[in-house]
């Protein structure tokens, strides 16, 4: 059998029997195991070469799933799932002992999410545990938004890849933790701080990096192409480049003269979050020497694409 397919029932099988399978979600795809199984959970560190002090999220099927794995919900967490879920938002809460401290690096703390993938919320239904599911790339490179991202970089290290056509959000889910008194953004994401605050007013963003970080996602070279990446006004950063084998990654503006990926040929910045991975991973395709890029607006979503290249010219 192919490992790459859409079966769902495969794909509860070999969870259930503590195996790895890809799932699409509308983030970006995640390598998913049994979060009651700590061999399957060992294993996805292992294969995604992964710190343990990295801390997964649990995917659950829906809310009332964090009766047993969560306590302490404030009411403003409660009310971003009942808005946002299933959607790009992970919510960080006080945990109980059904998750393992494995999964939390040791924290007091788990990180949970509703996807909102008609096919990854069909597997969550049929098992009767959660998933822990990082994004199913070797750690610190570019995160997979189609199966076939996934097959290329991990194909022989899991056991199936379940396939549900590219991301549409694209990026990953935003986090925000209520482990202390104040609401606090750990990880800009799919989902706007603007968005959030609508429903609970303001709330602090603090997706610094350091050697120990709360949201270890943001260490600062991750979502890297392993390409140099330099970011600013692309008609200078050519001239400075003269020479080399340039790569472009543009906001909207097309450079038919380059070897050039347009982010938002549309002009929305949806699409522009969309592509960007993709756009990073085509670069690293093409071996251009060095990648120009620019800035896009820094507001709802563009925040989350400026945080990701920022993150990616860090090398
Ligand atoms: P990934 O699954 O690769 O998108 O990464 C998931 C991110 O979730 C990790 O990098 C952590 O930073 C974050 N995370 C998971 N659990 C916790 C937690 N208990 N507290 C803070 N951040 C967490
Ligand atoms: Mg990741």
């Amino acid at each position: 059998m192919s490992k790459l397919g859409t079966n769902v029932r495969e794909a509860a099988k070999i969870l259930t029997e503590g195996g790895l399978v890809a799932i699409p979600t509308e983030t970006v795809y995640g390598l998913a195991a049994n979060a009651f199984n700590e061999a399957a959970i060992t294993k996805v560190f292992q294969v995604k070469n992964r710190p343990s002090f990295d801390p997964l999220i649990t995917h659950v099927a829906n809310k009332n799933e964090l009766n047993n794995l969560a306590k302490n919900i404030p009411p403003d967490a409660q009310k971003l799932m009942d808005v946002f879920w299933p959607g790009p938002l992970t919510i960080v809460l006080p945990k109980t002992e059904r998750i393992s401290d494995l999964i939390t690096s040791g924290l007091p703390s788990a990180a949970f999410r509703v996807p909102n993938h008609p096919i990854a919320l069909k597997l969550l239904r049929a098992l009767d545990f959660p998933l822990v599911a990082p994004s199913a790339n070797p750690f610190t490179y570019v995160s997979p938004t189609t199966a076939q991202h996934v097959e290329q970089q991990l194909g022989e290290k899991v056991d199936y890849i379940l396939d549900g056509g590219p991301c549409q959000v694209g990026l990953e889910s935003t986090i925000i933790s209520f482990t202390g008194n104040l609401p606090k953004v750990l990880r800009l994401g799919g989902l706007s701080i603007e968005e959030i605050e609508k429903e609970i007013g303001s709330v602090s963003v603090q997706t610094h990096s350091s050697s120990r970080p709360e949201a270890p996602g943001m260490l600062i070279n991750h979502y890297s192409p392993g390409i140099p990446l330099v970011i600013g006004e692309i008609d200078k950063l050519l001239k400075e480049n003269k020479g080399k084998k340039v790569g472009i990654i543009s906001y909207k503006k097309a450079f038919p003269d380059y070897i050039n990926t347009v982010l938002a040929p549309s002009e929305n910045m949806a699409e522009a979050a969309k592509n960007l991975f993709k756009a990073l991973r085509w670069m690293d395709d093409q071996k251009v020497e060095i990648i120009v890029t620019e800035w896009v607006p820094n507001e709802g979503l563009g925040r989350a694409i400026n945080d990701r290249l920022k993150r990616a010219a860090s090398n």
